[in-house]
This record gives structure tokens, C-alpha cells and sequence, in this order.
């Protein structure tokens, strides 16, 4: 698969007060005020098509769905990003742990935690807010939230 090169400059402050507009009371909590999630993978539990999960907030892909795997708790996880930069993470002192908190790397919303205690061939086992996410089957244009154009906006196929 070719590297599609998406743009990861960050949203200008009006585009931001835009997107925040669009979302409610539980998706502000998660995505704008990090950290006040307890340890939770919700994620999209019975999604198992092939496609791309997104940032609630922007729109840049995060995780393709190919990528998640039954960790055995109940949740599905994800354990690898779509692109190594675009996600960041931050070091969480939160709830007396340390964690590895992981953000969008465009909008800087929050999308969980990422632990060292996942498969092969990471090790890594991104656990997810399903509200820091939103879902496109393969073969359905990906959102464009930032009017950036393609590959957002297009049909992507993993
Ligand atoms: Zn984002």
C-alpha cells in the first residue's frame, strides 16, 4: 500500500470552534478534556468490517480495522496506528499509574492510552475511547472535515 500523504497541519483556531460545535456533552469529555476517562476500551465492539477508523474530531485516519484484535478482555484493541505520525503521545500521571496517553497528532484530541502488553509483531495494544473515533467502511469516502482533499474526501481502500 503507498503511503497516502495526508496533511497534518493542525486546524486553525475557527476550524477547531467549528468541529467542537459538532459534538456532544460524553464526546467533548473524551476527545477535549483528556484524562477524565477512567482505563476503558469501548470501542466499536461489533464493527468488524475491513475500512479506516477517524478522529471524531478532525477526521484524520487513525487505526485501519483490519488492525483490531479481541484482547481477551472483552474489548477490542488496536495494535498498530495507520501511520506512526499521526498519532502523539503523552506521558499520563493520572489515577496514581503511568500510562501513555495517545492523541490525535493533527487536532490533539485525546484517544486513550496505548499499553505495552499486546500480540505480536507490536507489542502494543492501543486501548480507545469509541467516541475519539468514527468509522469508514472500505470502499466509502473518508471524511474531509478540513476541506483538505485527497486522499481525505476519497474512497480508500486498505
Ligand atoms: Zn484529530
Amino acid at each position: 500500500m503507498a503511503e497516502a500523504a495526508f496533511d497534518l497541519t493542525p486546524p486553525t483556531e475557527e476550524q477547531l470552534e467549528e468541529l467542537k460545535e459538532d459534538l456532544n456533552e460524553d464526546e467533548r469529555r473524551v476527545l477535549l478534556e483528556h484524562g477524565t476517562e477512567a482505563p476503558f476500551c469501548g470501542v466499536f465492539l461489533d464493527e468488524k468490517r475491513p475500512g479506516v477508523f477517524t478522529c471524531r474530531l478532525c477526521g484524520l485516519p487513525l487505526f485501519h480495522g483490519g488492525t483490531k484484535f479481541e484482547s481477551g478482555t472483552g474489548w477490542p484493541s488496536f495494535t498498530t496506528p495507520f501511520a506512526a505520525d499521526h498519532l502523539d503521545t503523552i506521558r499520563d500521571m493520572s489515577y496514581g499509574m503511568v500510562r501513555t496517553e495517545i492523541v490525535c497528532a493533527r487536532c490533539g484530541a485525546h484517544q486513550g492510552h496505548v499499553f505495552p502488553d499486546g500480540p505480536p509483531p507490536t507489542g502494543e495494544r492501543y486501548c480507545i475511547n469509541s467516541v475519539s473515533l468514527d468509522f469508514t467502511p472500505e470502499g466509502e469516502p473518508l471524511p474531509d472535515k478540513l476541506g483538505r482533499g485527497a486522499p481525505e474526501g476519497e474512497a480508500w481502500s486498505g
